[in-house]
């Protein structure tokens, strides 16, 4: 059988695709190649949020062709994901080499296409269609990562951790984001489906779940339709939910996505109300996002839920509210603010204050004492003046991230951002990128300075990527944990003391603890 390599650029989301397709392939007979050098399909899972992505996405299949064509013409060569979205035909037309153009709702047909191409069917297939449904067609997972489907009869050790789409698209339209054009409108999955595929993670061995969405907070606002009210005679009762579908037929209920149903309350419906049950709706309305992380709590074996990416004007009490609820959610919250000036985040289109941001950190922080946060900051929007970074700059002061992922703001075609007067010159986004950079790390030193001597939980994750011969774990609150242990500890969680913080990782013993 064929063998196919896949490279990922990007995002959790791109990874989680890339998981889906290699899942399908194998599943199909396809093993997976340790190396682009040997496989007779390459695949690039691209990302279109910066320029730089695309431009990096572009040069490696340049260089892949150049490789491939003169020894091994008959590889099969493709782009998929977002850039495949948004270029399509252009691609093709750009490198005549490239075979294959698949788009971000139609990676589940990436073994059909490739049979195709490979038996000589077809000879060039660009789909980047929009397809109804396609958000629950990313189900699939490799829980024994790239080892799985080389058949050579050895069980390569268990995935802890598995990510899960519980959606697709974004209709926030930020004003420097390509997202809802490559991504499309927001569909979401059923509750009932997200959990059975928790469920069935969970029985393989999976403890940690990180949901995952362009914009999950939104989880279930549009498109495909309400959360359901199921109750019974007894509101705190334990039913299954339903869920009505996109043509409002109800789709079945699974068995066991239960949650309390004294929290389910539609999201469309108004607040404390009287169903006609007879049973009066709790005063915090419940949006289907929290609805959700509910269902997904009543996993037995489950030991851990994130999430990623959610939008702060999601960040509502119900959610706040859960965090200190849920004792499976664990202290960390990826919260990307994007700049510290209110002039800016009116100009992105972001919907919210830095006050009402500030306000919400604070919520967490009161809600789970030692919860980690981490950003996502733009130096460089359009019309940013000294003044508005300044205040950027003031802001990663004044809450003090864990962590900050910094961008320097990319036109990006389509954007009403980048047809905005007043572009900042490039040197100025990198001098700003360096400022913000500074007071990141400085603020990071000293958190993860204060967590040695201390004792921390984590869930081993595996071999250490920089030194395999040392472990590597995550705290609740998303730190990296370096140790000296084995295989054996896979899958454990453990506590271990800290002795040492590296720049955004920590390294610890196990031995030493009192
Ligand atoms: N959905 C999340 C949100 O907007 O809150 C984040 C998704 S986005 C794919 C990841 C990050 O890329 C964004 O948070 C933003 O900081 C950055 N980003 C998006 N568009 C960008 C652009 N045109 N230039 C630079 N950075 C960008």
């Amino acid at each position: 059988m064929p063998s196919v390599y896949i490279k990922t650029y990007g995002c959790q989301m791109n990874e989680r695709d890339s998981e889906a397709v290699a899942a399908q392939l194998v599943a199909k007979g396809y093993t997976l190649a340790p190396s682009e050098a040997v496989a007779d399909v390459i695949l690039l899972n691209t990302c279109s949020v910066r320029d730089f992505a695309e431009q990096k996405a572009l040069n490696k299949m340049v260089n892949v062709i150049a490789e491939t064509r003169r020894t091994r013409p008959n590889v099969v060569l493709g782009f998929m994901g977002c850039m495949a979205q948004s270029r399509g035909q252009e691609l093709v037309d750009r490198l005549p080499d490239v075979d294959l153009v698949l788009g971000t709702q139609k990676f589940h047909h990436a073994a059909d296409y490739l049979d195709e191409l490979l038996a000589g069917r077809r000879e060039k297939i660009v789909d980047v269609a929009a397809e109804q449904g396609s958000e629950a067609t990313i189900r699939e997972h490799l829980l024994y990562g790239n080892a799985a489907g080389n058949g050579d009869g050895r069980r390569p050790p268990l995935q802890v951790t598995a990510f899960v789409s519980i959606m697709q698209g974004c209709n926030q339209y930020c004003t420097f984001c390509i997202v809802p054009y490559t991504r499309g409108e927001e569909r979401s999955r059923s509750i009932p489906d997200i959990v059975a595929e928790c469920r069935q993670l969970v029985s393989q061995g999976v403890k940690e779940i990180t949901l995952l969405g362009q914009i999950v907070t939104s989880y279930g606002k549009r498109g495909f339709g309400r959360a359901e009210l199921l109750l019974g005679q007894d509101a705190q009762q334990r039913v299954p939910t339903t869920v009505v579908g996109r043509a409002g037929s109800p789709l079945p209920a699974d068995g066991g996505a239960s949650v309390p149903a004294s929290r389910l309350v539609s999201s469309l419906a108004p607040p404390n109300d009287t169903v006609a049950h007879g049973v009066t709706r709790p005063s915090l309305q419940e949006s289907p996002f929290v609805q959700l992380l509910d269902a997904v709590h009543e996993i037995e074996g489950l030991e851990r839920i994130r999430f990623t990416s959610p939008h702060p004007k999601g960040y509502g009490d119900d959610l706040i509210e859960a965090y200190a609820r849920l004792s499976k959610l664990v202290e960390h919250a990826h919260l990307p603010v994007q700049s510290g000036s209110d002039r800016v985040l009116k100009l992105m289109h972001r919907g919210y204050t830095r006050a009402r941001y500030v306000s919400i950190i604070e919520k967490l922080r009161r809600a789970r004492p030692g919860i980690g946060i981490s950003t996502d900051i733009i130096v460089g929007f359009p019309g940013e003046t000294e003044d508005d970074f300044e205040q950027t700059l003031s802001l990663a002061r004044e809450v003090e991230f864990d962590q900050a992922y910094i961008f320097k703001y990319s036109q990006r075609r389509d954007t009403p951002a980048a047809e905005m007067a007043n572009q900042v010159p490039q040197k100025i986004r990198e001098e700003r990128n360096q400022r913000l950079l500074e007071v990141i790390n400085e603020i990071a030193k000293r958190r993860f300075g204060a967590f040695v001597g201390r004792q921390m939980q984590i869930l081993v994750e595996g071999p250490s990527k920089k030194n395999p011969a040392r472990m590597t774990g995550r705290t609740r609150c998303n730190k990296i944990v370096v140790f000296d242990g084995s295989e054996r500890h896979r899958g454990q969680l453990m506590d271990v003391k800290i002795t040492r913080a590296g720049s955004f990782t920590l390294y610890g013993d196990p031995a030493i603890l009192e």
